[in-house]
């Protein structure tokens, strides 16, 4: 633990230790506070200090600023939760096995300097506190961590207060939505001239619904990292080539197939995950995905590992993400497969009613995450 002074600096303090800084003042010290500080920062540290002889601007702990100017709050996955109002109660009851919010179990988040929330330890995504169901306990923060009670309630600072209420749907269900109208848009980006058949294809079809199947075409990524990996000069173990590609093939034949889409999108800027929740917000609905069945290629992973991206934001240019039917998935799925540009198409998930207008993730340790949408500005711009 390191909270400048550690664990016996806190209240009543026996043993009168403190922070290294307290101790030389008139030095140049650098705290990086954590439990265990990210690995990361103190590389990014130790790398400008050896390359420059230079140290990171600094903020009032004597943190870099790169790593610690946000709060946990700012991007946590459960953000979309508490931004709608939904908190867990108790240890073990619905919303905790939801993976909602845990402001009220005392969380310290909106109130922590930290990158957890966007730096993953052990490059596991969710492999911390609050990713395994546990409250944030401030442990960044000399003033918070073992000095305010683990379960207290934090004020917030920095950001709106919660609601009291669900945040209201919307767009009503049942009618033509912009996801739908949007369906245009991506026929007449995978191939310009099939733009009129397939907006004429899509216009009675209604918008996603409970029950419906999540297909993903293939895997995620590659066209953002090849970009990035030419643009920066970037040289990754293996290969790494854009997935470019028309997508029209693969979207005629589930017509011809008489596949009954209800909705399509391709997964440009912002990736799968910004994709599902403009679905998502649109429709009310919940979409849910398995982590472990998205398929994301060793080199991307790995790229995405290095350059701190997550892969189910990064853009790609020849994958889309399809809603049918249960009934006609395995069909779907057969067809997808036959053709060139889906020959990796997977089952990723399925839609449900409840909890509404939001994407969440069954991750690989089994744990539950909010797929927010993207804040800020996700690398390289493709466009
Ligand atoms: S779990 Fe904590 S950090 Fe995450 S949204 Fe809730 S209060 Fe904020």
């Amino acid at each position: 633990m390191r909270i400048m002074g550690g664990i016996p600096s806190a209240d009543p303090a026996p043993t009168g230790a403190v922070g290294v800084a307290d101790l030389l003042p008139n030095k140049a010290i650098v705290n990086l506070p954590g439990c265990p500080p990210n690995p990361y920062t103190l590389l990014g540290v130790v790398l400008q200090f050896a390359s420059s002889g230079t140290l990171p601007e600094l903020d009032h702990e004597r943190r870099p600023k790169f790593a610690y100017d946000r709060d946990i709050h700012e991007h946590c996955p459960r953000r979309a939760h508490f931004d709608a109002g939904r908190f867990v109660k108790q240890f073990g009851d619905e919303g905790h096995r939801e993976g909602w919010c845990l402001y009220e179990m005392g969380c310290k988040g909106p109130d922590t300097h930290a990158g957890c929330s966007t730096r993953h330890f052990n490059e596991i995504p969710d492999v911390w506190p609050i990713g395994i169901g546990a409250p944030c306990i401030g442990c960044t923060e000399k003033s918070i961590a073992f000095r305010v009670p683990m379960f207290q309630v934090v004020q917030i600072h920095t950001t709106a207060e919660p609601p009291t209420t669900y945040a209201p749907i919307v767009a009503p269900q049942g009618k033509v939505s912009p996801v739908a109208s949007g369906l245009v848009g991506l026929a007449a980006g995978a191939l310009a001239g099939a733009g009129y058949v397939a907006s004429r294809k899509f216009s009675n079809i209604p918008a996603v619904r409970p029950g419906d199947t999540v297909i993903v075409s293939g895997d995620l990524g590659a066209h953002g990292i090849a970009v990035l990996s030419v643009r920066e000069g970037l040289e990754f173990e293996g290969e790494v080539k854009s997935d470019t590609a028309p997508l029209w093939p693969a979207i005629e034949a589930l017509f011809n197939g008489e596949i009954e889409v209800h909705c399509l999108r391709d997964l440009t800027r912002g990736g799968l995950s910004s994709a599902l929740n403009e679905i998502a917000s649109a429709s009310g609905l919940n979409i849910e995905v398995e982590e472990k069945l998205i398929p994301v290629s060793d080199v991307v992973q790995g790229a995405c590992e290095l350059l701190g991206l997550d892969p189910f934001y990064v853009a790609n240019e020849g994958r889309f993400v399809a809603f049918v039917p249960e009934r006609q998935a395995a069909r779907a799925l057969d067809i997808l497969r036959s053709c060139p540009v889906a020959s990796g198409a997977v089952r990723a998930g399925a839609v449900h009613e409840t909890p509404s207008a939001i994407v969440t993730m069954r991750t690989r340790v089994g744990g539950n995450r909010v797929l927010d949408m993207l804040s800020g500005e996700q690398l390289p711009r493709i466009c």
